[in-house]
Order: structure tokens, then C-alpha cells, then sequence
């Protein structure tokens, strides 16, 4: 009846530092659905770090604790879908029926959530309704509102009335607690050793779907009978596997093209003497990007932006650095771009 995943639940989520923000939050919505503080609820975070998960996990423990409650999750492609039948088919009392009715709703995805104007004013509408009445709503993103181009500003900043809670990539002791809970569960601990555990999560540093798969690439193996996998094995099965998530050298020119895709502003302004506000930003974002994740000095971060003295350069950083610390929307932006450079450490 229900579409949810019945092993999306609390109990198999790994706790972490990367999430135990984001976790912690969810158990708080799932305890007490409805509250002004987080609704709606809006987890975003890269692609396999445990969204659909956690808002999975709510869904059951409502229904488990509350089992008056109507709980609904959709993905928004889903729900897109939907909505547009409904107009085309005149069946848009039936689509408010089901959406209007419940108590909670979980929308995963919302960055798909794109379409004609008649199809947003659906969602609009469904949102304010369950909204105006306490219903408690769900969304999930790969990014923070802000950044969703596809939706209009009205949705962007209803999205931000509950705090937008961000999941980050698991830190290592988090990935070995992660590998070692899903080795456990596929029976694979007694034929894979600490050093592969240590090596996976060594390599695999930014998604905990691909911890996963890297499991069942080995998984073959314990099928094969009693053998023991050795470091040699498991190398050499998650070779391919592994160097798509390889570590990319973080370069001034790959931070400022990173920059340039999240600003809009293109490269040759960054790297130009313009001095509007927006270009200037981005040129200095750069600068304290490069100042971080590579090991360039002041000196070469200049030559990196078409021969800037040194002393221009530390200024900008210095500039980066205090605006990190006053606004919270910049140090976000920032954190942002920087999950899209996906360091490595
Ligand atoms: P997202 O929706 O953010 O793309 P998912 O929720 O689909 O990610 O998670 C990807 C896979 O990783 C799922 O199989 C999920 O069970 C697993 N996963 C993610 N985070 C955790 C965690 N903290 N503990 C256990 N499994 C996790
Ligand atoms: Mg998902």
C-alpha cells in the first residue's frame, strides 16, 4: 500500500557528524509533526547522502506512532505528473482530495519540481493549504532554496520559513560506520578485512550510495563460498568503480570555473580589474578558495587572476574570511561552492 522503503527507517540510518544535524531535526518532526519552527522541513544535500532515507524514516515513524495520521511521500516528478493530469483531465478536485486531505506531506526532490505556471500554482495552493492548517510539509533539494532557479522567488522564500537543514558528506569515521552497519547487513563482515573497509572509505569520500555499491561489487564474492577477500581482490574489483569518485586536483583554474558556474559571472571578468560588486565577490571568493584548497601562495594566487600583487590578494581573502564570519548567508554560499569543489581533504 504504502511506497515507501520498508529498510528506510531511524533505526538504519548511521548517525554522524555530517548529519546528526539534519537527523536530530527529522526525529524532532517525526515526534511532533506540525510545529512552526520546522515547517516546512527542507533537507538538501549532494546526491546519495541520505535524503530520501530520512524523509522516509519520518514517514514511518509517524505511521508507526500516530497511526491516525495520513503521511504521504512523492517524489516530485510524481507529483509534477500528477498535477498535470489533473488540470488536463478536469480531475483537479480529485488531486486536491488527496493532497489536501493528509496530515503530512513529503515531497522529495523539489529541484524537479519544474513546469508550467498552472502546474507551480497547483503546488502553491497545496502548500498554503496544508500549511494555513498546521499540516506539517516535507521538501527535499540538492540545494538550498535560494538556488533553485526553476522555482519562482514566492516559493523560494516560503521554503525558508522552517530552517533549511543541510546533510554533508560523511566524514571517514562516519563512511566506516556506514560500510561496516551495510556489511553486516549483506552477511559480507566475515570476508571483508579492516584494510578494505579502510580503503574503501579512503576512496569513496563524497556519497554513501557508492559506499554501498562498492559492497556489492565484493558481495559477488561471498557467494563464491568461504573465501576470505584479499586487499589484492578488492583493489582490483573496485578499480573502475573507484576512480570516478578519484581525487581531482583542486587548481586555481578549476575554483575559478567552479565559481564562475555557481555566480554566473564568467571567468574573464573573475580574473579581471572590474570592480562591480558581484564580480568583485566572485573574484574574491576565488582568491580565498585558492588560498584554502590549494597550496599556492599569495604570490601565484595573483598570477592566477591575471597578475594581482600579493598584497590585493591577501586584502580579498581578509575581506572573504570577516564577511564569512557576519553573514550567514555569504559563509553558506561559500559552502556551497565549495561542496561542488568537493575536496578531499
Ligand atoms: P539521497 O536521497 O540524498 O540522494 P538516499 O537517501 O537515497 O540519498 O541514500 C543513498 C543510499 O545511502 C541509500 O541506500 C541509503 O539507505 C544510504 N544511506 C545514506 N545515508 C545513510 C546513513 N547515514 N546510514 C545508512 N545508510 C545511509
Ligand atoms: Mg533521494
Amino acid at each position: 500500500k504504502s511506497n515507501l522503503r520498508p529498510d528506510y527507517t531511524f533505526e538504519n540510518f548511521i548517525v554522524g557528524e555530517s548529519n546528526k544535524h539534519a537527523h536530530a531535526t527529522c526525529l524532532a518532526v517525526a515526534d511532533s509533526p506540525g510545529q512552526d519552527k520546522f515547517n516546512p522541513l527542507f533537507l538538501y544535500g549532494g546526491s546519495g547522502l541520505g535524503k530520501t532515507h530520512l524523509m522516509q524514516s519520518i514517514a514511518h515513524y509517524i505511521l508507526q506512532h500516530n497511526s491516525n495520521m495520513k503521511v504521504l511521500y512523492v517524489p516530485s516528478n510524481k507529483f509534477t505528473n500528477e498535477i498535470i493530469e489533473a488540470i488536463s483531465k478536469n480531475k483537479t478536485e480529485e488531486f486536491r482530495n488527496k493532497y489536501r486531505t493528509v496530515d503530512v506531506l513529503l515531497i522529495d526532490d523539489i529541484q524537479y519540481l519544474i513546469g508550467k505556471a498552472s502546474t507551480q500554482q497547483e503546488f502553491f495552493d497545496t502548500f498554503n493549504a496544508l500549511h494555513d492548517e498546521g499540516k506539517q510539509i516535507i521538501l527535499s533539494s540538492d540545494k538550498p532554496p535560494k538556488e533553485i532557479k526553476t522555482l519562482d522567488e514566492r516559493f523560494r522564500s516560503r521554503f525558508e520559513w522552517g530552517v533549511p537543514i543541510d546533510i554533508h558528506a560523511p566524514d571517514y569515521e562516519t563512511r566506516m560506520a556506514i560500510l561496516k552497519n551495510k556489511a553486516e547487513i549483506k552477511g559480507l563482515t566475515d570476508i571483508i578485512s579492516e584494510e578494505i573497509f579502510e580503503y574503501i572509505a579512503n576512496n569513496i569520500t563524497y556519497n554513501v550510495r557508492e559506499l554501498e555499491g562498492a559492497l556489492n561489487k565484493l558481495s559477488v564474492y561471498s557467494e563464491l563460498g568461504d573465501i576470505k577477500i584479499t586487499e589484492e581482490l578488492a583493489k582490483n574489483v573496485l578499480k573502475d568503480f573507484i576512480s570516478k569518485d578519484s581525487k581531482v586536483t583542486i587548481t586555481p583554474e578549476l575554483i575559478i570555473n567552479t565559481v564562475s558556474e555557481h555566480t554566473n559571472i564568467s571567468v574573464s571578468d573573475i580574473v579581471s580589474t572590474k570592480r562591480s560588486q558581484d564580480i568583485a565577490t566572485a573574484r574574491q571568493i576565488s582568491m580565498y578558495l585558492c588560498r584554502k584548497y590549494t597550496d599556492k601562495g599569495l604570490k601565484s594566487i595573483g598570477d592566477a587572476f591575471g597578475g594581482k600583487d600579493h598584497s590585493t590578494v591577501h586584502s580579498n581573502i581578509q575581506k572573504v574570511e570577516d564577511k564569512i564570519e557576519k553573514d550567514p548567508e555569504f559563509a553558506e554560499m561559500v559552502d556551497v561552492i565549495i561542496k561542488k569543489l568537493n575536496p578531499q581533504k
